[in-house]
Protein backbone atom coordinates (compact mmCIF):
# COMPACT_ATOMS: atom_id res chain seq x y z
CA UNK A 1 0.00 0.00 0.00
CA UNK A 2 1.36 3.32 -0.93
CA UNK A 3 1.22 6.25 1.48
CA UNK A 4 -0.06 8.73 -0.60
CA UNK A 5 -2.85 6.46 -1.72
CA UNK A 6 -4.24 7.36 1.93
CA UNK A 7 -7.33 9.44 2.74
CA UNK A 8 -7.32 11.31 5.82
CA UNK A 9 -9.55 12.32 8.46
CA UNK A 10 -13.56 12.40 8.02
CA UNK A 11 -12.53 12.66 4.09
CA UNK A 12 -12.40 9.22 4.91
CA UNK A 13 -16.24 8.93 5.02
CA UNK A 14 -17.42 11.88 3.69
CA UNK A 15 -16.66 14.47 0.87
CA UNK A 16 -18.91 16.92 3.15
CA UNK A 17 -19.32 17.89 6.61
CA UNK A 18 -22.06 19.78 8.50
CA UNK A 19 -21.22 21.44 12.35
CA UNK A 20 -23.63 23.63 14.44
CA UNK A 21 -21.65 23.71 17.75
CA UNK A 22 -18.80 25.47 19.40
CA UNK A 23 -17.31 23.11 22.17
CA UNK A 24 -18.15 19.51 23.37
CA UNK A 25 -19.88 18.18 26.28
CA UNK A 26 -18.03 14.66 26.12
CA UNK A 27 -14.80 16.26 26.65
CA UNK A 28 -12.84 13.61 25.39
CA UNK A 29 -9.02 14.37 26.46
CA UNK A 30 -8.08 12.92 23.31
CA UNK A 31 -10.24 15.33 21.33
CA UNK A 32 -9.05 16.86 18.01
CA UNK A 33 -11.30 19.83 17.66
CA UNK A 34 -10.53 20.80 21.13
CA UNK A 35 -6.81 20.61 20.99
CA UNK A 36 -7.48 23.19 17.84
CA UNK A 37 -9.63 25.34 19.60
CA UNK A 38 -7.34 25.77 22.47
CA UNK A 39 -4.77 26.30 20.13
CA UNK A 40 -6.49 29.34 18.37
CA UNK A 41 -7.85 30.45 21.77
CA UNK A 42 -11.47 29.70 20.57
CA UNK A 43 -12.06 27.26 23.89
CA UNK A 44 -9.88 27.23 27.05
CA UNK A 45 -9.22 23.52 28.41
CA UNK A 46 -12.37 24.61 30.98
CA UNK A 47 -14.68 26.11 28.26
CA UNK A 48 -14.35 23.39 26.04
CA UNK A 49 -17.39 21.70 27.54
CA UNK A 50 -19.69 23.91 27.21
CA UNK A 51 -21.91 23.53 24.29
CA UNK A 52 -22.31 27.23 22.29
CA UNK A 53 -24.55 27.41 19.09
CA UNK A 54 -22.97 28.58 16.08
CA UNK A 55 -24.77 31.30 14.00
CA UNK A 56 -26.47 29.45 11.05
CA UNK A 57 -27.33 32.75 9.03
CA UNK A 58 -26.06 32.55 5.25
CA UNK A 59 -24.88 28.20 5.62
CA UNK A 60 -26.35 26.22 2.71
CA UNK A 61 -29.01 23.50 3.61
CA UNK A 62 -29.25 22.38 -0.16
CA UNK A 63 -28.28 19.21 -1.91
CA UNK A 64 -24.47 18.60 -2.00
CA UNK A 65 -22.98 15.97 -3.87
CA UNK A 66 -21.99 13.21 -1.77
CA UNK A 67 -22.35 12.08 1.74
CA UNK A 68 -22.66 14.69 4.49
CA UNK A 69 -21.18 13.78 7.79
CA UNK A 70 -22.61 15.17 10.28
CA UNK A 71 -21.40 16.39 12.82
CA UNK A 72 -17.51 15.76 13.18
CA UNK A 73 -16.03 18.67 15.58
CA UNK A 74 -18.72 18.24 17.99
CA UNK A 75 -21.39 15.60 19.06
CA UNK A 76 -24.93 15.24 19.09
CA UNK A 77 -25.94 15.42 23.19
CA UNK A 78 -29.00 16.35 25.42
CA UNK A 79 -27.92 19.51 25.36
CA UNK A 80 -28.37 20.16 21.11
CA UNK A 81 -31.00 17.74 20.08
CA UNK A 82 -33.62 20.10 19.18
CA UNK A 83 -31.16 21.97 16.77
CA UNK A 84 -29.11 18.74 15.53
CA UNK A 85 -33.71 17.92 14.81
CA UNK A 86 -33.71 20.85 12.90
CA UNK A 87 -30.61 20.87 11.17
CA UNK A 88 -31.22 17.74 10.22
CA UNK A 89 -34.41 17.71 9.02
CA UNK A 90 -33.59 20.34 6.66
CA UNK A 91 -30.20 18.94 5.06
CA UNK A 92 -32.48 15.70 4.54
CA UNK A 93 -35.60 17.68 3.10
CA UNK A 94 -33.16 18.80 0.95
CA UNK A 95 -32.35 15.62 -0.63
CA UNK A 96 -29.13 14.98 0.83
CA UNK A 97 -27.46 11.57 2.11
CA UNK A 98 -26.25 11.62 6.12
CA UNK A 99 -23.51 9.79 7.55
CA UNK A 100 -24.68 10.84 11.67
CA UNK A 101 -21.91 10.12 13.88
CA UNK A 102 -22.11 10.25 17.61
CA UNK A 103 -21.36 9.11 20.96
CA UNK A 104 -24.73 7.53 21.07
CA UNK A 105 -26.79 9.12 24.09
CA UNK A 106 -29.97 6.65 24.09
CA UNK A 107 -33.01 9.61 24.11
CA UNK A 108 -30.94 11.70 21.53
CA UNK A 109 -31.00 8.39 19.07
CA UNK A 110 -34.50 7.54 20.06
CA UNK A 111 -35.88 10.90 18.82
CA UNK A 112 -33.54 10.60 15.85
CA UNK A 113 -34.81 6.96 14.83
CA UNK A 114 -38.09 7.78 15.67
CA UNK A 115 -37.95 10.81 14.22
CA UNK A 116 -36.72 10.52 10.42
CA UNK A 117 -38.04 7.52 9.43
CA UNK A 118 -39.72 8.69 6.47
CA UNK A 119 -35.79 9.25 5.54
CA UNK A 120 -34.65 5.76 7.01
CA UNK A 121 -32.82 5.29 3.49
CA UNK A 122 -30.88 8.48 3.26
CA UNK A 123 -29.14 8.19 7.03
CA UNK A 124 -26.47 5.87 8.35
CA UNK A 125 -25.49 6.09 11.84
CA UNK A 126 -21.97 5.18 12.86
CA UNK A 127 -21.49 5.04 16.55
CA UNK A 128 -18.48 5.40 18.25
CA UNK A 129 -17.56 2.68 20.75
CA UNK A 130 -13.48 2.12 21.60
CA UNK A 131 -13.98 0.10 24.15
CA UNK A 132 -16.60 -2.46 25.83
CA UNK A 133 -15.66 -1.00 29.36
CA UNK A 134 -17.51 2.01 30.44
CA UNK A 135 -14.53 2.31 32.79
CA UNK A 136 -12.12 2.81 30.03
CA UNK A 137 -14.72 4.63 28.18
CA UNK A 138 -14.84 7.00 31.15
CA UNK A 139 -11.36 7.28 31.14
CA UNK A 140 -10.80 9.05 28.34
CA UNK A 141 -14.56 10.12 26.96
CA UNK A 142 -15.82 11.43 30.72
CA UNK A 143 -19.07 13.24 29.51
CA UNK A 144 -20.21 10.47 27.19
CA UNK A 145 -22.43 7.71 27.71
CA UNK A 146 -21.26 4.29 28.48
CA UNK A 147 -21.24 1.37 27.05
CA UNK A 148 -24.54 -0.08 27.67
CA UNK A 149 -25.76 2.80 26.51
CA UNK A 150 -24.02 3.19 23.48
CA UNK A 151 -24.93 -0.42 22.95
CA UNK A 152 -28.63 -0.10 23.31
CA UNK A 153 -28.87 2.90 21.21
CA UNK A 154 -27.20 0.40 18.49
CA UNK A 155 -29.71 -1.69 19.08
CA UNK A 156 -32.53 0.71 19.00
CA UNK A 157 -31.19 1.76 15.38
CA UNK A 158 -30.65 -1.42 13.73
CA UNK A 159 -33.91 -3.04 15.38
CA UNK A 160 -35.82 -0.10 12.99
CA UNK A 161 -34.18 -1.04 10.22
CA UNK A 162 -31.59 2.29 9.70
CA UNK A 163 -28.30 0.95 8.36
CA UNK A 164 -25.78 0.63 11.29
CA UNK A 165 -21.54 1.35 11.60
CA UNK A 166 -19.37 1.31 14.35
CA UNK A 167 -16.12 3.69 14.41
CA UNK A 168 -13.64 2.18 16.78
CA UNK A 169 -11.62 5.10 16.36
CA UNK A 170 -9.50 5.53 18.70
CA UNK A 171 -9.46 2.25 20.05
CA UNK A 172 -8.96 2.32 23.48
CA UNK A 173 -8.21 -1.17 24.85
CA UNK A 174 -6.24 -4.08 23.20
CA UNK A 175 -9.94 -6.14 23.37
CA UNK A 176 -11.34 -5.38 20.59
CA UNK A 177 -12.58 -8.86 20.41
CA UNK A 178 -14.42 -8.31 23.31
CA UNK A 179 -16.03 -5.39 21.36
CA UNK A 180 -16.06 -7.05 17.91
CA UNK A 181 -18.45 -9.78 19.45
CA UNK A 182 -21.05 -7.40 21.56
CA UNK A 183 -21.88 -5.23 18.72
CA UNK A 184 -20.96 -6.41 15.59
CA UNK A 185 -24.90 -8.25 15.54
CA UNK A 186 -26.48 -4.87 15.31
CA UNK A 187 -23.90 -3.58 12.09
CA UNK A 188 -25.57 -3.85 9.18
CA UNK A 189 -22.18 -1.96 7.58
CA UNK A 190 -18.61 -1.95 8.52
CA UNK A 191 -16.57 -1.69 11.90
CA UNK A 192 -13.84 0.99 11.52
CA UNK A 193 -10.99 0.14 13.66
CA UNK A 194 -8.16 3.23 14.38
CA UNK A 195 -5.36 4.22 16.33
CA UNK A 196 -5.74 7.49 18.62
CA UNK A 197 -3.76 10.03 17.09
CA UNK A 198 -0.57 11.84 19.16
CA UNK A 199 -2.23 10.67 22.50
CA UNK A 200 0.03 12.13 25.03
CA UNK A 201 0.65 15.44 23.22
CA UNK A 202 -3.26 15.82 22.95
CA UNK A 203 -3.62 14.62 26.59
CA UNK A 204 -1.72 17.17 27.99
CA UNK A 205 -2.31 20.24 25.55
CA UNK A 206 -6.00 19.41 26.47
CA UNK A 207 -5.86 18.95 30.24
CA UNK A 208 -3.24 21.72 30.36
CA UNK A 209 -1.07 19.21 31.75
CA UNK A 210 2.45 18.14 31.80
CA UNK A 211 2.20 14.90 32.99
CA UNK A 212 1.05 12.02 31.16
CA UNK A 213 -1.18 9.58 32.78
CA UNK A 214 -0.82 5.80 33.39
CA UNK A 215 -3.39 4.86 31.09
CA UNK A 216 -2.51 7.26 28.07
CA UNK A 217 1.21 5.38 28.46
CA UNK A 218 -0.92 1.93 28.48
CA UNK A 219 -2.82 2.37 25.78
CA UNK A 220 0.41 4.24 23.65
CA UNK A 221 2.27 0.63 24.71
CA UNK A 222 -1.18 -0.96 23.47
CA UNK A 223 -0.97 0.41 20.09
CA UNK A 224 2.86 0.10 19.07
CA UNK A 225 3.14 -1.21 15.26
CA UNK A 226 3.51 -4.98 16.24
CA UNK A 227 0.62 -5.16 18.44
CA UNK A 228 -1.65 -3.02 15.67
CA UNK A 229 -0.43 -5.61 12.91
CA UNK A 230 -1.94 -8.71 15.32
CA UNK A 231 -4.88 -7.01 15.34
CA UNK A 232 -4.93 -6.47 11.59
CA UNK A 233 -3.60 -10.19 10.83
CA UNK A 234 -6.65 -11.35 12.86
CA UNK A 235 -9.06 -9.36 11.49
CA UNK A 236 -8.43 -8.79 7.47
CA UNK A 237 -10.39 -11.08 6.12
CA UNK A 238 -13.40 -9.90 8.01
CA UNK A 239 -15.35 -8.65 5.32
CA UNK A 240 -17.17 -5.69 8.07
CA UNK A 241 -13.61 -4.34 9.58
CA UNK A 242 -12.29 -1.25 8.04
CA UNK A 243 -8.72 -0.18 8.59
CA UNK A 244 -8.70 3.67 9.14
CA UNK A 245 -5.55 5.70 8.14
CA UNK A 246 -3.77 5.34 11.54
CA UNK A 247 -3.58 1.49 10.87
CA UNK A 248 -2.96 1.65 7.01
CA UNK A 249 -0.02 3.58 7.58
CA UNK A 250 1.56 1.08 10.06
CA UNK A 251 0.42 -1.41 7.38
CA UNK A 252 2.54 0.55 5.04
CA UNK A 253 5.57 0.82 7.20
CA UNK A 254 5.67 -3.29 7.32
CA UNK A 255 3.28 -4.93 5.20
CA UNK A 256 3.21 -5.91 2.00
CA UNK A 257 -0.75 -5.92 0.91
S1 LIG B 1 -17.29 13.60 21.03
FE1 LIG B 1 -15.88 14.20 19.43
S2 LIG B 1 -15.96 16.42 19.37
FE2 LIG B 1 -16.85 15.77 21.31
S3 LIG B 1 -15.15 15.94 22.76
FE3 LIG B 1 -15.28 13.81 21.99
S4 LIG B 1 -13.85 13.72 20.26
FE4 LIG B 1 -14.26 15.90 20.70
Amino acid sequence: MDKEDILFGTKEWAPHNFNFMKGCSNDCTYCYAKEMAIRFKRKTADSWKNEEAVSLEGKSFGKRNGRIMIPSSHDITPGNIDLAMDVISRLLKSGNELLVVTKPNLACIERLVDELLQYRAKIQFRFTIGSSSTTTLKLWEPGASGFPERLDALKYAYGKGYETTISAEPLLDEKLDDLYEKVSPFVTGSIWVGKMNFPDRRVKMNATSGIVPNHVKALIAAQCDEKIIAIWEKYKNNPKVEWKESIKKVLAKHVEI
